[in-house]
C-alpha cells in the first residue's frame, strides 16, 4: 500500500451489490456495513 496520496481527495468510493449502499473510506471494506454483502470498488468519487 501507498502511503496517502495527496491527489486523492476523499479515497475510494464502493458500491453494495446487494442493497445498493455507497460510501467512501480510506480503502474500499472488504464487505457493505449495512448488509455484509461484498462491495465493488468504483473509484474516486467525482462530482
Ligand atoms: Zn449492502
Amino acid at each position: 500500500m501507498a502511503p496517502a496520496d495527496p491527489y486523492t481527495p476523499s479515497g475510494a468510493y464502493y458500491e453494495c451489490h446487494s442493497c445498493g449502499y455507497r460510501g467512501t473510506a480510506a480503502h474500499t471494506p472488504g464487505s457493505c456495513p449495512e448488509c455484509s454483502s461484498s462491495v465493488k470498488n468504483i473509484g474516486v468519487p467525482q462530482e
